[in-house]
């Protein structure tokens, strides 16, 4: 999911259009802005994509200067309305709005906690824990926050709104990425630095882990609601799901991942006659490997800016379809080539199969994959769409085993160091460059306090 919050400025709600646009590719089932006026709520949710949801007339009743929005995607397959966030309560004598981009691992125990001293909940999302807390709690709004974010565990970046005050929150590892903008005296927050472009906002930094940051009539407080823990955002941020345009720990991601392919290139080398990524994610990583080997980087795979992206599919069945619309094999270019293809990720495999059978229905003569990440072994608990261990093809077979499931000529994955040392950033020097590898090592940054069942995060 993305999130994307505004303070200060007459129209938060033109502004918080254009910036979860540029968040889209987080998330396309629903989206959500709340607008605050000083006095009450003004809020739109809906089914779909943000140009689809906010029409001219909805935007002219969404007056305030200060507001949060959110994409959605679902991780818990539990795609309904009543999901869409923002959600909003009634709090005190006001209101309070909480948009969030993770997951709560600890979400069902609360939960469950909460509904037997007598909560009612709204909805099935893990975000609505946290405004219970809140609303029990007889401190104000900011101790209130403070309290419930100690007890939780799991990755997530917190926007969340009163009358009077936005609050902004990032887990104690720094698990999902925000960050700060200003443009003129108003902030902006962003789940990726590409929003903060987009409205022209200057990005001042990232939020950093277990701070709590508070902006209201005294201005901006820079709070922290526990000591920061092990840095761990997310390398699959870097890998696949951010925006190449978006800056995270201090490096851009197109950079990073042209170091990843050239460092593919450093690892497994093959002897071919074009290279060819998978669009959009892939291209940085294959001009990198193009780069660093000569071979000539080509649009061997063109996709259709008609349909959105596949993983982002709540269901097997749609995802397959999805592939299908989305990419084709461009003939003239790899009819009778040696083709190296470079992807992002291997996560079931199927993808990858579909996509090698193109090239080779297309008259490609060899096609080799090579994957920008290490094999995709865990499931994620802390907002990222995977499925269950038995489905991640990396967690049951081997990579000989792969080449083969995929069709491939030859088949490699990218070290964790290489993946490490490509990323750089402001975290270099720590041994695991400052990320959560652990669909890769199974190091989990946080405990795993959780039943194994509930994912409904976002
Ligand atoms: Fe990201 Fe993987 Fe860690 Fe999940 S487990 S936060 S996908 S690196
Ligand atoms: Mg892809």
């Amino acid at each position: 999911c993305g999130v994307f919050g505004v303070y200060g400025h007459s129209d938060a709600a033109s502004l918080s259009y254009y910036g979860l646009h540029s968040l889209q590719h987080r998330g396309e089932e629903s989206c959500g802005m709340c607008v605050a006026d000083g006095k009450e709520f003004n809020y739109h949710r809906g089914m779909g994509l943000v140009k689809e949801v906010f029409d001219k007339e909805r935007m002219a009743s969404l007056v305030g200067n200060m507001s949060i929005g959110h994409v959605r995607y679902s991780t818990s397959g539990d795609s309904r309305l009543a999901n869409a966030q923002p959600l909003i309560f009634k709090y005190r004598d006001g209101d309070l709005a909480i948009a969030t981009n993770g997951n709560i691992v600890n979400a069902p125990q609360i939960r469950h906690e909460l509904e037997q001293s007598g909560s009612i909940f709204q909805t099935t999302s893990d975000t609505e824990v946290v405004a219970h807390l809140i609303a029990r709690s007889s401190k104000d709004v900011v101790e209130a926050a403070k309290d419930a974010l100690a007890r939780i565990v799991g990755g997530y970046a917190f926007l969340i709104m009163t009358n009077d005050k936005l609050l902004v929150a990032s887990d104690p590892h720094g698990l999902r990425p925000i960050t700060m903008g200003k443009l003129g005296e108003s902030y902006i927050f962003s789940s990726e630095s590409c929003a903060l472009e987009t409205i022209g906002a200057e990005l001042l930094r990232d939020i950093q882990p277990g701070e709590l940051l508070v902006l209201d009539k005294d201005g901006l407080k820079e709070d922290r609601y526990t000591e920061p823990q092990r840095k761990a955002l997310c390398a699959m941020e870097y890998i696949y799901f951010a925006r190449p345009d978006s800056d995270l720990n201090g490096s851009n991601l197109h950079a990073s991942r042209k170091r990843m392919g050239s460092r593919m290139a450093l690892e497994a080398f093959v002897d071919a006659d074009i290279v060819t990524g998978v669009p959009d994610s892939s291209i940085s990583a294959a001009i990198g490997y193009a780069e660093q080997t000569g071979i000539p980087y080509e649009l061997g795979l063109i996709k259709n800016k008609y349909t959105g992206r596949t993983f982002i599919q709540p269901s097997q069945e749609l995802r397959e379809k999805g592939v299908k619309m989305k990419l084709s094999a461009v003939r003239g270019v790899v009819e009778g080539q040696r083709v190296v293809m470079i992807d992002d990720s291997i996560v079931r495999g199927t993808t990858c199969l579909r996509i090698v059978n193109l090239l080779r229905e297309a008259g490609a003569t060899e096609v080799h994959v090579r994957i920008t990440s290490p094999p995709f072994k865990n499931p994620c608990y802390y907002g990222i769409d995977t499925p269950d261990r038995k489905e991640l093809i990396a967690s049951n077979k081997t990579v000989e085993e792969i080449c083969r499931e995929i069709n491939a000529d030859s088949l490699a994955f990218l070290s964790p160091e290489g993946l490490i040392s490509a990323v750089g950033g402001d975290n270099a020097s720590d041994p695991s460059g400052g990320l959560c590898l652990a669909c890769f090592n199974n190091d989990y940054p946080t405990t795993l306090d959780f039943d194994g069942e509930e994912k409904a995060g976002c």
